[in-house]
């Protein structure tokens, strides 16, 4: 489906494993002062003086996490990035560095991971972090990205998912449902495809949806936001696998209950006519449909005034005690409790 621009087609082999990572990783320059020392040695050396440290990792695997017939390469760097970022900004703190490690077979060319590290690069300029390391090797199957992200934080401002309290407000970024769809357009033209190579799909009316799924954005502006605001969230988590199997996380982690609200729910308008089209009920997309990438937080209410007037912040419902549970209060009014599904219950991969 995506054409293959590149027809040049240099073997790994040419290049060698030490030839490969220094073609790969020339470019990339150092920006912030914790990194002592980067790219090079045995090991990255970094200096965070009185600052906490967050670390975090995701392993991104061919066919499980991502598809080459739609997914460019470009874009799976930049989103490998993405994913391991959103966890740094959950936690309310800056990222700074990146480890990219790549197991790649021989059916891949080094114009292929050319592509995939200028993704890489691109996302590592935009979002200010250095790539100080990584690993390759050989894989006989598919392609595996695994890539770790660092971040400094002061140590009162780091925000936990256990810190929710009865009253809170429940708040969530962006709009909800939009990778999903992208994925089930995306997924629609692949079959396509398949029958009739020679269509060329038009994709214009599905823009936004099918970016939100190659190439999604994650938070950096909230957590500067939120600075800004003066608010400091009770708890967050970033939402990488649909919103009720977070919020979940954020109730258990904090022992709490919550009433979430499905009219207050933020969909893009594009969401919703595809849900229409596909003939899927757009709540269940946002509740279940994975990748979206926004924040989901609660705020008490006494920051109510800071956050009411923002359009990046939606309040969708507010925290319970424990003993209420934890329910979806429907647009009919109905209560409904809320249920784990993930978004592999959509693909009825369970
Ligand atoms: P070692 O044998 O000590 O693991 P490597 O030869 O694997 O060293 O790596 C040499 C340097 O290149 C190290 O700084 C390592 O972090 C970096 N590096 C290796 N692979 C990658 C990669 N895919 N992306 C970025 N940096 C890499
Ligand atoms: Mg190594």
């Amino acid at each position: 489906m995506i054409e293959d621009k590149n027809q040049q087609r240099t073997p790994l082999s040419e290049l060698g494993e030490f030839g490969l990572i220094d073609h790969l990783t020339k470019h990339f320059e150092v920006k912030h002062k914790s990194t002592i020392k980067g790219i090079g040695d045995d090991a990255a050396v970094l200096d965070f003086k009185s600052k906490q440290i967050v670390l975090t990792t995701d392993m991104l695997v061919e066919n499980v996490h991502f598809d080459l017939s739609y997914m460019p390469l470009k874009h799976l760097g930049y989103k490998s990035v993405m994913v391991n970022l959103s966890d740094v900004y959950a936690m309310n703190a800056n990222a700074t560095q990146i480890t990219v490690s790549i197991a790649v077979s021989n059916r891949f060319p080094v114009e292929a991971l050319e592509e995939l590290y200028s993704g890489i690069q691109t996302a590592a300029a935009v979002y200010g972090v250095d790539v100080i390391g990584g690993d390759t090797t050989s894989s006989t199957t598919g392609l595996i990205i695994s890539v770790t992200a660092v971040g400094e934080v002061a140590t009162d401002d780091v925000v936990y998912r256990s810190g929710a309290k009865p009253n809170d407000l429940l708040v969530v970024t962006g709009d909800l449902g939009g990778a999903y769809m992208g994925l089930q357009v995306l997924e629609r033209e692949k079959e396509v495809f398949k029958v009739n190579p020679q269509n060329q799909p038009d994709l214009d009316m599905y823009t936004y949806i099918i970016e939100r799924q190659l190439k999604p954005e994650a938070r950096k502006d909230i957590v500067k936001l939120l600075k800004d605001l003066e608010v400091k969230p009770t708890s967050m988590i970033d939402i990488s696998d649909g919103l009720s199997s977070e919020i979940i996380h954020l109730c258990k982690h904090s022992d709490v209950g919550v009433e979430l609200y499905e009219n207050k729910i933020p969909l893009d308008p594009q969401v919703i006519s595809t849900c229409e089209e596909f003939d899927i009920d757009s709540t269940t997309v946002a509740l279940n449909g994975g990748e979206d990438y926004e924040l989901l937080m609660t705020i008490s209410q006494d920051d109510y005034p800071k956050i009411k007037a923002n359009p990046n912040l939606s309040v969708i419902g507010f925290i319970t005690e424990k003993s209420s549970g934890m329910h979806l209060v429907t647009r009919a009014e109905a209560k409904i409790p809320i249920v784990a599904k993930g978004w592999n219950a959509l693909n009825n991969q369970e």
